[in-house]
């Protein structure tokens, strides 16, 4: 499309058939076709400013047909100094201007110079001031001012002259103009450097500075990174276009999308020039640019070209290190896997398609030979475990995401459980022994529109399922999304726990007491301390909020209100002057683990101004049964102490006599399955017997627990159990119904201690 301005007469006008002419700038001419037989070359657009309209057809008539450089000249029209001015705004790539100097006023045409070299800042413009005679103000004087090119006398301006004026400026136009692009090109390339400085590895200088080299080559480009090992780590492309068959967006990683960009560049015809090494983080990147066709030397070479390609390149390795700081985050130092946060970002840009599930590996007593063997053994296993899931994982995302637990993106008809079951068949080899591990799997379904870390979520609470049921094998357990509002319950009532903890007085948990009665006399030998937790209008069972408690740390704080209550209760017992020789209280495994036990229970026992032999604490036959070395040590400490100690639940363990032998123990409880198997037949009705005798040979006290009938505590006293338990004589209640109840109870009062 050419867009010519100017008034059309003779040679011009015939010459140029399809195109309209403006006669004193009142028409626009636009025309698609060239004119026949006119230049294909641009035209030098010259503005000719006089109030004289002779001087405009003198002008053309001379320039008509002439060719300037190898270019026609168009001549754009103005009659006075705003027109002049008007047009050199409208004209950006006006060569030259021949200007007059006296027009609307003496000094209209000197006037406008100013005007078009400061305000419009066409510095590029080449002016040829003609003037009826010489000027009066000094030509030197405004010749340097103003930049301009030649002043010549208006009657001296023939054919030839003029000619020759116009082709020397617009040669100095266009080197005006090179050195004008350049360093606004240099400009440029010192802004991108400066922002170099600020933020090397930023996605938006990057595209900035791809558009700016597109500009500068005009042509799109494609900017790679090549690592030493060949592989090619960041890309780059054009700003706008995507090629077809490139996967991905503007700056991708090839290794992820197992694709090679440099082949596909060198396939599909690409040229490629290269920018030189940078070293990043002591490995070694080749960078290179790829256009679709060869770019001229001269363009490569231009001082502006170089600058952008250096900032380029800078550039690409800024985004390099980025990448290989973002990848060290990312990566397990034990095992070189994927960290949860690398597998989470590998898991969100795979693109699987089929259905995907997430698969969690965990490595079932890997804690036990962990704290066995210690943590560089434990490094051993896992480095070694990694390896092998690595390898089934294949190109699968796949990382390293808790203590001992692997995790795999994978389609579910690529996941198979004999091949998880195999890579473990082999024991782990440590440099102290090789070592046997089974893998427990779980299974979450990558559903979309989650995100990847509630599918690791789900894969957790089904693995959590999995340990519960203690399976093990390479089957997977999948996750149930109904069970994932029984994890929420869970969460929320945890969250309700530690708020009924928080609240003053604790109205919502309290302690009931239930008797414990001696089997020969009838007489209350103790009680035991029994939580209650009222929230609402409805009580949670301890059987379902005490393993939430321990789970998520509160244990340790209700076995203090538990202590604490029951001593104050036993206080209040002694005062009222009741025969209540004891209370026993529980104590969560946990309890054992966090800390000095014994230092807290004499606190409460000196607190409340109770004698040691006031409390018993019952702990559970596998807690007993967990770590007894140290629990041996904590054991006597308490028993030093004067805290007598019961075994809960005992026989539902299985643990090795043998252990418990060790341990210092006042007192068995028999679990209340044996004392309801008692007289009938089957597997467990002979085991209260088998505990009774144990207890007694190991001079303990032995007490049944959960007896309903009369018949089990006879059954039990000829056993020659101690004492018994159960709500045949009462359930847990509330301090004050405890106390009426122990001041209804004959033998109770009859028997002080
Ligand atoms: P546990 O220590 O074995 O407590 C005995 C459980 O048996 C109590 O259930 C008691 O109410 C119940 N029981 C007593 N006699 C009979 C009976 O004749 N028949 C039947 N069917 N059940 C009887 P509860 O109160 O629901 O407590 C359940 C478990 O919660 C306790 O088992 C204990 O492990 C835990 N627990 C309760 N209070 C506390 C506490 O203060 N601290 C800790 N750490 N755990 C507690
Ligand atoms: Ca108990
Ligand atoms: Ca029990």
């Amino acid at each position: 499309m050419i867009l010519t301005l100017g008034k059309a007469k003779g040679k011009l006008a015939k010459r140029a058939q399809s195109r309209l002419f403006v006669k004193n700038n009142d028409l626009i001419s636009i025309s698609d076709a060239p004119a026949e037989g006119s230049t294909q070359a641009v035209p030098w657009i010259v503005i000719c400013a006089d109030d004289d309209a002779s001087a405009h057809r003198a002008t053309e008539f001379a320039l008509e047909g002439e060719l300037i450089e190898g270019r026609p000249v168009q001549l754009i029209s103005a009659y006075s100094a705003a027109q002049t001015i008007e047009a050199v705004r409208n004209h950006p790539e006006a060569a030259a201007l021949l200007l007059d100097v006296v027009m609307e006023t003496p000094m209209a045409g000197l006037n406008a110079i100013s005007d078009i070299r400061e305000v419009i800042d066409r510095r590029a413009l080449r002016i040829i001031v003609r003037s009826g005679g010489p000027g009066a103000m000094g030509e030197l004087e405004m010749i340097k001012k103003f930049d301009i090119s030649d002043w010549r006398p208006k009657n001296e301006l023939n054919q030839a002259r003029l000619l020759s004026a116009i082709t020397l400026a617009v040669r100095g136009y266009e080197e005006f103009s090179r050195l004008d692009r350049r360093s606004a090109g240099l400009d440029a390339a010192m802004v991108f450097l400066e922002r170099l400085a600020q933020d090397p590895s930023s996605e938006e200088l990057m595209g900035d500075l791809l558009g700016e080299i597109e500009r500068l080559l005009g042509s799109p480009i494609w900017a790679l990174a090549l690592e030493a090992s060949g592989s090619w780590r960041v890309a780059c492309g054009p700003a706008q276009e995507r090629p077809e068959g490139f996967p991905g967006g503007r700056a991708m990683r090839g290794t992820l999308l197992g694709f090679d960009a440099e082949a596909w560049m060198g396939r599909s015809g690409r040229a490629r020039k290269d920018l030189g090494r940078a070293a990043v983080a002591g490995s070694s990147l080749s960078t290179s640019v790829w256009t679709p066709y060869p770019i001229p030397d001269e363009v490569w070479g231009s001082e502006q070209c170089r600058a952008l390609m250096r900032a380029l390149s800078s550039a690409l390795a800024g985004q390099e290190k980025a990448r290989m700081e973002r990848e060290a985050l990312m990566r397990d130092p034990a095992t070189g896997m994927f960290t949860r946060q690398g597998f989470i970002e590998k898991a969100q840009g795979a693109n699987l398609g089929t259905e995907a599930a997430v698969f969690l590996i965990d490595l079932a007593g890997f804690a036990r030979v962990n704290s066995a063997l210690g943590h560089e053994a434990g490094d051993e296993i896992l480095r070694e475990a990694g390896k092998r899931v690595q390898a089934f994982a294949g190109n699968f995302p796949c990382g390293r995401i808790a203590s001992d637990a692997f995790a795999i993106l994978m389609p579910k008809a690529s996941f198979s459980a004999e091949g998880i079951e195999a890579i473990f068949e082999e024991p782990l080899a440590t440099s102290a022994f090789p070592i046997p591990m089974k893998p427990r799997v779980s299974a979450a379904l990558a559903t979309s529109g989650e995100s990847v870390g509630a599918w690791l979520t789900s894969a957790a609470a089904a693995m959590e399922e999995a340990k519960a049921v203690s399976v093990s094998g390479g089957d997977a357990r999948w996750f149930d999304p109904r069970s994932k509002s029984l994890a929420l319950d869970r969460m929320a009532l945890s969250q309700k726990l530690f708020a009924a903890l928080r609240e003053k007085n604790k109205k919502s948990l309290f302690m009931v007491f239930q008797p414990q009665i001696n089997l020969a006399d009838g007489a209350v030998t103790g009680c035991e301390a029994l939580i209650r937790w009222k929230d609402g209008d409805s009580f949670v069972p301890p059987d379902k909020f005490i393993p939430i408690a321990e789970e998520s740390g509160l244990a340790m704080e209700i076995s203090e209100f538990a202590l604490s209550e029951s001593l104050a209760m036993m206080k209040r017992a002694r005062t009222a002057g009741l025969a209540l020789p004891r209370v026993s209280v529980n104590i969560s495994p946990v309890e054992f683990e966090s800390g000095d036990l014994r230092g807290r229970i004499e606190g409460h026992l000196a607190r409340h101004g109770s004698h040691a032999s006031d409390l018993m604490i019952e702990i559970t036959e596998t807690a007993a049964a967990k770590d007894p070395e140290s629990m041996v040590r904590i054991l006597n400490g308490l028993r030093e102490a004067g805290v007598k100690v019961a075994i809960d639940d005992f026989g539902s363990g299985y643990s090795s006599l043998a252990q418990l032998a060790r341990l210092p123990i006042d007192e068995l409880k028999i679990d209340r399955a044996f004392v309801n198997a008692l007289g009938q037949h089957g597997q467990f009705s002979g085991i209260a017997k088998m505990i009774v005798d144990l207890g007694s040979s190991m001079r303990m006290e032995v007490l049944a627990e959960g007896v309903e009938r009369e018949d089990q505590a006879e059954l039990l006293r000829v056993l020659g159990a101690h004492s018994a338990q159960g709500w045949l004589y009462a359930k847990g209640m509330p301090e004050e119904e405890f106390f009426t109840w122990i001041m209804a109870n004959p033998d109770a009062r009859s028997k002080p201690r």
